[in-house]
């Protein structure tokens, strides 16, 4: 794709990433097949290649984002489907991360707007405060049977809907919480490794039963694990809100703690169970790559994240002798697993291995709806990729749904009765470990 950024606006690091994006793109529109909101909705605008020319025109031209761009590029999933599908390697990705922090920085939104964005990026990545909110929700959710629901995907939801569809994520009780920071957990046996185990925000209030499972099938196996004291949220739910100062600065307070750590006992590696978190973290170098003093430990830290299932396939787990049966587990492939790092095959190699009858779902590429905010902000498209990928998967006739993101979990089990688990839960279980308590 022919760019025209004049030499002055090439000088920002950013734009000279954009125009290498843009000059990549043939137009070819291979993209649009897999998009989930092309899919659904048919309208090129709301395809990549669309959102890229919009993309395009606005940092080209310098000029504020219109509504008509902000209304587009609000309706992407950030699911990635666009990356895997393109034959000439586009980062989207970069693109549209850009042009979000664009429209946060440059536009106007209605103030009941603004206020939501603003509640959600503040509450979302503080533990404490999300219980405490998921808490009011789950008092107020008979409220939301007298909330207004539209049948059709609304180009822009009203507020009263997105409180609905708050309201209908909250769960019906909150587990305990699980351990905190500053903890670490000895192997069973001889130390064959040392980790640090990612904590989360979201995760950590709905569901720490998955990070159990991850510490109690990794020190079964002789792998010391570290909760990093201070560690903060990752950073993934207020970039994709388009609040880069947020995100950075909670990446670099995590690269801080993180190398502290490694400086002191070692770390082989930064273990994820969240995905979503891990395809950021898997860019903090490339996010910080114009900070002066921190562009090499986030490199580094890049680096050492893996998602779990990609540091599980490096050791040997041993099974137990304890029965499953033939449990058929529909194996859900979150975007930011398949997509976004490219882990596809991994965790079903280890399920499979593991005893468990693992199906693929068909349609398997298709974005559930969860998206970080997206079922919040944008709740009626979410509502309809959900049932569609729901549908997909009851084919498969599974006796479980097993998921590598916390996001997916909570948007899938919304809408089937089929129990919904973490792929590292039925791991520990194969291991020796609890049978998943799939709360
Ligand atoms: S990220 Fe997903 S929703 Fe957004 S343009 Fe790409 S395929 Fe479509
Ligand atoms: S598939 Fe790639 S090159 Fe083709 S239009 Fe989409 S982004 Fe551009």
């Amino acid at each position: 794709m022919k760019t025209e950024f004049s030499l002055a606006q090439l000088a920002d690091p950013d734009i000279a990433e954009a125009d290498k994006i843009l000059r990549a793109c043939v137009h070819c529109g291979f993209c649009t097949a897999t998009c989930p909101t092309y899919v659904l909705l048919g309208d090129e605008l709301d395809s990549p290649r669309g959102r890229i020319y919009l993309i395009k025109e606005m940092l080209e031209k310098n000029r504020p984002p219109t509504q008509e761009v902000v209304k587009h590029i609000d309706r992407c999933l950030s699911c990635l489907a666009c990356m895997t599908t393109c034959p000439s390697g586009v980062n989207y990705m970069h693109l549209v991360d850009q042009a979000r922090a664009r429209i946060e920085r440059d536009y106007a939104r209605p103030l009941a707007e603004r206020a939501l964005r603003a509640v959600l990026a503040w509450v979302l990545p503080r533990p404490g405060l999300f219980r405490a909110s998921m808490m009011l929700a789950r008092l107020g959710r008979p409220l939301a049977a007298l909330l207004p629901t539209s049948k059709t995907a609304s180009p822009s939801p009203t507020l009263l809907r997105r409180i609905k569809a708050m309201l209908a994520l909250a769960p019906n009780r909150l587990p305990a919480s699980g351990p905190s920071g500053g903890t670490t957990f000895p192997p069973l046996g001889a130390r064959r490794g040392r980790v640090a185990l990612l904590q989360g925000c979201a995760q950590q209030v709905l569901a720490p039963r998955i990070n159990q499972a991850a510490i109690n099938l990794l020190t079964r196996h002789g792998i010391e694990v570290v909760l990093v004291k201070d560690e903060q949220c990752c950073g993934a739910l207020t970039h994709h809100l388009g609040r880069d100062g947020d995100a950075l600065a909670r990446a670099r307070a995590n690269i801080t703690v993180w190398l502290e750590e490694a400086g002191r006992g070692g770390l082989d590696a930064i273990l994820v169970t969240t995905s979503g978190c891990g395809t950021v973290i898997k860019d903090y170098g490339f996010m910080l790559r114009e900070d002066r003093d921190f562009a090499s430990p986030a490199a580094r830290i890049s680096a050492l994240a893996k998602d779990i299932t990609e540091y599980l396939s490096g050791i040997d787990l041993r099974p137990s002798q304890q029965q499953h049966g033939d449990i058929v587990v529909a194996y859900h492939s979150a975007c930011s697993l398949q997509h976004g790092q490219k882990i596809t095959q991994l965790p079903k190699e280890l399920l499979s291995k593991s005893g468990f009858v693992v199906k693929d779902v068909p349609e398997s590429h298709l974005c559930c709806g969860s998206a970080g905010t997206y079922n919040i902000l944008q709740p009626d498209i979410a509502s309809r990729l959900r049932d569609r990928k729901v549908a997909n998967i009851a084919m498969v006739k599974p006796d479980m749904i097993a998921a590598g993101n916390i996001g997916c979990m909570v948007q899938i089990a919304g809408g089937t009765s089929v129990p919904v688990v973490h792929t590292i839960e039925l791991l520990d279980w194969a291991t020796g470990g609890a049978k998943p308590g799939l709360s």
